[in-house]
């Protein structure tokens, strides 16, 4: 593991450090799955700084550097059919699903333990009952693989941070259970190409200012990449930070917002490999 690296566990902001009880896996000599899904072309074309320029880029993790929000929604079809509703059809209790997502972020935070909760409580409200130990159990299986997949990356992952890395500053900015999001960036094999890795409950103006602030970034050479609009894209451009958009048609529903497209910190890519073209 590299000596710098730290695992960092935001509760209130980036600064707390905690130790890793698992080491990196190495970031070479593994065979990765890079089987990835087509997004939306919507290039443009933004100026990143003076050629040779070191930048710093702050990257996000779940649906920027792998596969995340498809297992969800595979887990979410299942509990569909496993509902099977006697009178509302499957629109109408997928959007009961995203409400009592959207009412528990504050109270069960986000990752698969805090899915499974939000799932047994649909029930509960659709059924205007507890539910029985049994029926949590079900449940719990229709989403046992979320807590034990394999990490997919996305396409040429590996080879562009391995490039990118050699020319600037890499940090890793995720939000989530803490276990849960350590055991997915252990299991990716990508941690070595991160100077430091932050772990935070939530990714808002305050935790990119706070970032910023720890690790003296000048903002006008920063840039946050990811896929999420409410998450990585407008946080990080109300701190001051200019921000590469990658989206995926998978984005979760509640990260979703409208971007300023005429914002020419903005960088919207289809792909993570268009990065090489900017940086
Ligand atoms: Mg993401």
């Amino acid at each position: 593991m590299d000596s710098g690296r730290r695992w960092t566990r935001n509760d209130g902001g980036p600064g707390t450090t905690v130790d890793p009880e698992h080491p990196a896996a190495a970031c070479c000599g593994r065979n990765w799955m890079t089987e990835g899904l087509p997004v939306p072309h919507n290039r443009r074309m933004t100026s990143t700084g003076p050629p040779g320029r070191r930048l710093t880029l702050i990257f996000d993790a779940d649906d920027t550097l792998w596969e995340n929000n498809a297992l969800f929604e595979r887990v979410v079809e299942d509990y569909l059919d496993w509902l099977a509703h006697p009178t509302m059809d499957r629109t109408e209790l997928r959007s009961i699903v995203d409400d009592v997502e959207a009412a528990n972020i504050a109270d069960n935070g986000y990752g698969a333990k805090a899915f499974l909760r939000n799932l047994a409580i649909t029930f509960e409200k659709l059924s205007s009952r507890t539910a029985t130990a049994e029926e949590v159990r079900q449940i719990e299986n229709l989403a046992e693989a979320l807590l034990h997949h394999d990490i997919e990356l996305m396409p040429g992952v590996v080879e562009v941070l391995e490039q990118l890395r050699a020319r600037h500053d890499l940090y890793l900015l995720t939000k989530g259970a803490p276990d849960e999001q350590r055991r997915k960036i252990d299991a990716s094999g990508l941690a070595c190409y991160f100077s430091e890795i932050h772990v935070v409950p939530e990714k808002d103006e305050a935790v990119y200012r706070a970032l910023a602030v720890r690790h003296h970034l000048d903002r006008e050479v920063t840039w946050m990449i990811g896929n999420s609009p409410k998450s990585d894209i407008l946080p990080a451009r109300a701190a001051g930070l200019n921000a590469v958009f990658i989206p995926h048609r998978l984005t979760w529903v509640l990260e979703r917002a409208e971007i300023d497209h005429t914002d020419e910190k903005v960088l919207v890519l289809d792909s993570f490999s268009g990065l090489l073209d900017h940086f």
